[in-house]
């Protein structure tokens, strides 16, 4: 019988979730729904510093929104809880004993001073720092007299000098000396168990099969194995993702955009265009097309077709993406999203079947929700700016066109959309045969007089949103603009 296959997202909540703690959570994600496995949280808050409990509430709305729902975590509960480290301190003495116990660790006496020291000695040699290991053969005299002092150990991990090998599922085959890592800290002196065994004892108590995260977590490895070989368990697999890097190939940080999912969401990013566009760092479709569900994705999973190299976070892709997204959604879906960015106006002034409609006709050129805004000023209040279009306006065009259209707007019900683009279609005909307007200059003069502006959504859909009084209203003020005033 082969083992559960387990995996987990075990994020630090010192910030709100990361778009590359995203796309990692999303790997586990994938290859537990291709396996069958099981999807595991565990909030990592050893740094106490470090935890809000605000960031903790973002990590799980955000993973949540994106649609990354765990099977065992904080929240949920699972056999092998409790899914958050800091309630789980109890259980790392026992661990560190027992590695003392069995000559796989050692108290650490030495002093931060004494530590900086050496460092200092390491760089003015110009060499790389590995700790001295002044404490591992200590005498019991010299132990007593650290104890008077009033000297608190820490617990070091006693690291074979070897090379250590495994098999990376993204990477391949990994070699590492391990006489270059240094015997290095698992319990600190204040009790508390540092990353590097933290998430050994968790990931082994909570039967993790595949670890699957960032490959800036590289070098902890080798640490990592040595710690589950000195414990007598079964190293789990490992696999390091490329890192997401922004266009200038920096490291992804705010001055490039948003960095966190929940700063996506208020850029006006769906969590659907979001999750599908950082399934493409690093993983590419066999059929090609990119735009994708998580469970399409996850159908196509393969961990060791990973890209082994770094992504680059293109925002323009996400954008085009985004933009595919906004034109396809359920438009009560999208409207309901949408208003949280139109809180500029008095969305009062339209039913909600009018507040469809606007969003069905502007949605188009959208790559964010936030971008509405910008677009449908004239949708709202009576008047509209004319000050952009006035020299339009005041042409003779634009007067015989306007007074033709006042004519028109009088008689229609508003109701008819099909109605006011068949009239529109005909006043386009008439002047062009008459005056030899050009269609395009007859809409420019009817979409400055109505909305300000010589650009935007369909006319007749516009004309049966704001209604016959604002149309009537808005060509008289653009019939009565003086030219030069
Ligand atoms: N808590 C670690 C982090 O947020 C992740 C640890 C791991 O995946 O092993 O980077």
């Amino acid at each position: 019988m082969t083992d559960e296959i387990r995996v987990r997202i075990a994020p630090s909540p010192s910030g709100n979730l990361h778009i590359g703690t995203a796309r990692t959570a999303l790997f586990n994600y994938l290859y537990a729904k291709k396996t069958g496995g099981k999807f595991i949280l565990r909030i990592e808050d050893t740094d106490a510093e470090r935890t809000k409990q605000e960031y903790i509430d973002n990590i799980f709305d955000s993973l949540k929104a994106l649609g990354l729902n765990w099977d065992e975590g904080p929240d949920v509960g699972g056999n092998y809880g409790p899914y958050t480290q800091s309630e789980r301190f109890d259980i790392y003495p026992k661990y560190a004993k027992m590695l003392l116990d069995n000559g796989y660790a050692y108290e650490c006496w030495c002093t931060n001073e004494e530590l900086e020291r050496e460092k200092e000695e390491a760089v003015k040699n110009h060499k790389a720092y590995v700790y001295s290991r002044k404490c591992l053969n200590i005498t019991p005299e010299l132990r007593e007299q650290y104890i008077k002092e009033g000297r608190k150990p820490s617990i070091r991990f006693k690291v074979d000098h070897r090379e250590l090998t495994f098999n990376d599922m993204v990477k391949g085959e990994l070699k590492f000396d391990t006489s270059l890592i240094g015997d290095f800290v698992i319990m600190k002196s204040n009790g508390t168990p540092t990353y590097n065994f933290a998430v050994v004892i968790d990931d082994m108590l909570m039967k993790i099969s595949h670890i699957i995260r960032g490959e800036d977590h590289i070098s902890n490895t080798p640490k990592q194995i040595l710690i589950y070989e000195a414990l007598g368990a079964k190293v789990p697999e490992f696999g390091h993702l490329g890192m997401i890097l922004a266009p200038d190939r920096s490291k992804l940080s705010k001055r490039h955009g948003a960095t966190a999912v929940s700063d996506f969401v208020k850029e006006g990013y769906l969590t659907d265009a979001l999750i599908n566009f950082v399934a493409l760092l690093g993983w590419s479709p066999s059929d090609g097309h990119e735009i994708k569900t998580v469970d399409e994705i996850a159908q196509d999973f393969r961990i060791n077709e990973i890209s082994s190299s770094n992504s680059i976070f293109e925002y323009d892709k996400l954008n085009w993406m985004n933009g595919q997204y906004i034109k396809k959604m359920d438009i009560k879906k999208l409207t309901d999203m949408i208003i949280p960015f139109l809180s500029d106006y008095d969305l009062s002034e339209l039913s909600r079947e009018k507040l469809e409609k606007m969003v069905e006709i502007t949605r188009e050129p959208l790559t964010t929700l936030k971008e509405i805004k910008d677009d449908v000023p004239y949708f709202f209040g009576e008047s509209v700016p004319l000050d952009e279009v006035k020299e339009l306006l005041t042409t003779e065009l634009s007067i015989n066109v306007l007074n033709r259209f006042n004519e028109l707007a009088q008689k229609w019900n508003f109701e008819d959309e099909e109605e006011i683009h068949n009239d529109l279609a005909d006043l386009r005909t008439e002047f062009k045969e008459k005056f030899g307007y050009k269609p395009k200059e007859t809409m420019w003069a009817i979409r400055a007089a109505v909305t300000g502006r010589t650009r935007g959504a369909d006319m007749a859909g516009i004309l049966v949103i704001i209604g016959k009084d604002k149309t009537l209203k808005r060509t008289n003020e653009a019939l009565h603009i003086k030219a030069g005033v």
